[in-house]
């Protein structure tokens, strides 16, 4: 039997990407949804055939405890509601994905991560890329070294943001908003699973030329350092489209562009060899990962910690921000 799963909050990933995924998968299916806009939900049921009895909202969402329809969970709302719901989630003894950034603060993940870890449930971050084949034969160069040692990484990940509306969550600080939390994840992950390293300190500049109304980072650039010497440069926006990853070596290099978009994902060599696009659906493949670690028993691909590394890399460079570039040491 396929494993239910209840979508939390109803917007433009939802509704574009996770749950047409969900008529693709093999091990788990759409059969709920927690919202707060009533008026979704007639057209949800009818395209997805949800019962009325797999229809929740944010108040009564802890009921899914009773729901055997149900087995995971996946929270799709604004980064700051992250941790909120899906602590509710995990203490209904419901299985939990969670969309990236995985939250706002290091102590909202570890608050995660213990409430799963008590409930006896999963918890994985929404990084599509790690389930990507390309991505994946990368993150297998960082160990095989193909070229030899990793010496330069570039990534950068943007898009053009209309307008700067300042009312939607994403430049509210208060709901987790900026370019950093938004897109600069996919760099600064991709530096780390590139490398297989974790960095040691950052030092970041923030760039912003909206009105004084947007008050998140718009461009955000920052340089990673690791104790083997490794270079890394990363730089997220909401002013560009940018989608690149660059990985210089001893005798050679490697190139994805783009590197995270939803399709199409593709690369270079040195060597000439040409990395292909991915025929399948990447939102399927990584649910499917992803429901395949419950059914199993085994650890998904993008665990609670996995998420955590990033978000305490995400402070640092933050703070280093606001400090005009000063180096900032990660704690581990
Ligand atoms: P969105 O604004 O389109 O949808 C957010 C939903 O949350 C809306 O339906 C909104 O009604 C609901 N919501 C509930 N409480 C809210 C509140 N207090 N304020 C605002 N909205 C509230 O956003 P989205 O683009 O669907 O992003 C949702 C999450 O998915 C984010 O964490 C984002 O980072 C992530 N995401 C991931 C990918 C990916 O490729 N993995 C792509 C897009 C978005």
């Amino acid at each position: 039997k396929k494993l239910g799963v209840a979508l939390v909050g109803l917007g433009y990933y939802s509704t574009d990407l996770l749950a047409p995924a969900l008529q693709l998968t093999q091990f788990c299916e759409l059969k709920g949804i927690v919202t707060g806009s009533p008026e979704k939900i007639p057209q949800w049921q009818r395209k997805y055939g949800i019962l009325d009895s797999d229809v929740y909202n944010y108040e009564n969402m802890h009921k899914l405890a009773n729901n055997p329809d149900i087995d995971i969970v996946y929270i799709v709302l604004p980064n700051g509601l992250h941790k909120k719901f899906s602590i509710v989630a995990a203490e209904a003894g419901k299985h939990v994905w969670c969309e990236k950034p995985m939250a706002v603060s290091v102590s909202e993940c570890e608050e995660m991560i213990s409430s799963c870890k008590k409930n006896k449930v999963q918890l994985s971050i929404g990084y599509r890329m790690q389930h990507e084949p390309v991505t994946q034969k990368i993150i297998e160069w960082a160990k095989t070294k193909p070229f030899g040692n990793i010496s330069k990484i570039y990534a950068e990940a943007g898009y053009r943001s209309s307008g700067g509306n300042a009312s939607h969550w994403k430049c509210n600080p208060e709901l987790g908003g900026g370019s950093m939390y938004d897109m600069g994840v996919y760099p600064l992950n991709a530096i780390r699973y590139a490398s297989g390293l974790e960095p040691i300190a950052v030092s970041a500049i923030s760039q912003n030329t909206r009105p004084a109304s947007f008050n998140v980072d718009e461009t955000m650039i920052f340089d990673l350092e690791f104790n083997n010497g490794l270079q890394a440069k990363g730089k997220c926006s909401f002013a560009e489209h940018i989608n690149d990853l660059k990985v210089d070596c001893e005798n050679g290099w490697y190139r994805l562009q783009p590197f995270q978009s939803y399709s199409g994902v593709q690369g270079v060599t040195s060597a000439g060899e040409r990395l292909l696009p991915f025929k399948g659906n990447q939102q399927a493949k990584q649910m499917d990962d992803d429901a395949l670690a419950i059914m199993n028993g085994s650890n998904p691909i993008v665990s609670g910690e996995e998420g955590l590394k990033d978000i305490r890399i995400v402070k640092a460079i933050y703070t280093s921000a606001q400090r005009n570039g000063q180096r900032i040491l990660i704690n581990t």
